[in-house]
């Protein structure tokens, strides 16, 4: 799920805009861009800014193009600027340097199967958990765990490698809540927030978001844990392709009496739609013009839109439909949407973000409580697989689809 956004998220980005920086990202090294002089023309170049990753002329002032080169500001408010030198045609663009590779067949594919989010101990700490009564508990993390776990032995019999970003209920990361207290403490202050309260007692605690623990459980799972998984992803697993696994949900309210929504849907998420505000932040700038240099793009389209064709008429669901900016399509698919994630903006490789389901649907909550089963059953209506084998199955065809048609 990624729908739901907390407010104190964005308060977090707003406090530390002075830096220009978004939540524990780094400053950026520019020198790390030189490898990509001459790699790109200057009609792919505007067409990838324009259409992809920062539509609306989100990037003026910021990203200049020039009739040879970009011109891009390196740090807010100061004059240095990054010029990229455009190639003179695409048959004289030199390759770009990437870890990943292009035109791969499944067999062989080396592809990362990244459960999202903690689950287990941690899924109501990170607000992806509810439960009926005495009910089976919705945990996405879980689930998508669950997923990973019905999917990897499909895709290691079509001959991929697969590789596990998170194998185990909990974070990757070995930091903790306790690590970021300080850090917390620092982002109250910058807010205005005097003397906040160190600790909460329960989550529908009034002023909870305020307390120093309740931000510092957002830069744990929100930020740390994503930028850990991206570590892992471009320094160690280095893969073809990345899965990310998730649920989607709408706001439920209290967990132990949560409200269903009618409808359920689905979409798949690529990189892009950088708002004017993000462009600001220097790391989302400069992690812009990595992912958008290294060539990615074009094919994380292909393969999102081909396994969302697929995944959509097998999980017989509609498409969702963002009714606010924060996303874009980039395609005829109505069901791939653009949307600047940390988390496929961070990997620099093409990356398959899949949103099916949404969790409180009276629908979605009876095939959890029906859980795991081999075959055919009828649930809340209709003869299905369990949800698991579902959206495995799904997802194991729609990528040998994706890798057969290039
Ligand atoms: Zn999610």
């Amino acid at each position: 799920m990624i729908a739901r956004l907390l407010l104190l998220a964005s308060l977090l980005v707003h406090s530390v805009q002075a830096e220009s920086l978004s939540p524990l990202g780094e400053r950026p090294d520019w020198t790390v861009l030189a490898p990509f002089q001459e790699t790109i023309t200057r009609a792919e170049f505007v067409r990838l800014l324009d259409r992809v990753y920062a539509p609306r002329d989100a990037a003026t002032g910021l990203i200049d193009v020039n009739e040879e080169r970009a011109s891009i500001v390196q740090r807010l408010g100061e004059p240095e600027r990054f010029t990229l030198r455009f190639a003179k045609d695409a048959a004289s663009a030199k390759s770009p340097p990437r870890y990943w590779r292009a035109g791969q067949p499944l067999a062989g594919l080396r592809v990362a199967i990244d459960p999202g989010h903690l689950g287990g101990e941690w899924a109501k700490m990170e607000e992806r958990w509810f439960r009926i009564g005495a009910g089976v508990p919705v945990a996405e993390g879980d689930l998508t765990l669950r997923v990973a776990e019905a999917l990897a032995p499909q895709l290691t019999a079509l001959g991929a490698e697969v590789l596990w970003v998170r194998r185990a209920p909990g974070p990757t990361t070995p930091k903790r809540v306790a690590d970021f207290f300080q850090i917390a403490r620092a982002f109250l202050a910058a807010q205005g927030v005097a003397n906040p309260r160190e600790t909460y007692r329960s989550m529908e605690e009034p002023g909870r978001g305020a307390t120093v623990q309740s931000q510092a459980e957002l830069l744990f799972y929100r930020q740390a844990e994503i930028r850990h998984r991206a570590h892992l992803v471009n320094d160690e697993l280095k893969p073809d392709l990345v899965l990310c696994l998730h649920f989607n949900a709408d706001a439920w309210g209290d967990p132990q009496r949560p409200a269903f929504v009618p409808k359920n849907h689905f979409h798949v998420l690529v990189n892009g739609c950088y708002s004017p505000t993000e462009l600001r932040l220097d790391d989302n700038r400069f992690e812009l013009l990595q992912r958008l240099l290294g060539g990615v793009t074009d094919e994380e389209h292909r393969i999102s839109t081909t396994v969302a064709t697929h995944m959509a008429r097998a999980l017989a669901l509609p498409p969702y439909i963002y009714t606010r900016d924060i996303a874009v399509r980039v395609n005829a698919s109505p069901y791939v949407w653009a949307r600047n994630l940390l988390a496929n903006r961070l990997y620099r490789c093409p990356v398959v973000f899949l949103e099916p389901y949404v969790m409180n649907s009276q629908e979605l909550w009876e095939r959890v409580q029906a859980g795991d089963y081999e075959g055919v059953r009828t649930v809340a209506g209709s003869a299905r697989k369990s949800l698991v084998r579902e959206y495995a199955v799904a997802v194991a065809e729609g990528l040998t689809a994706a890798m057969r048609h290039r």
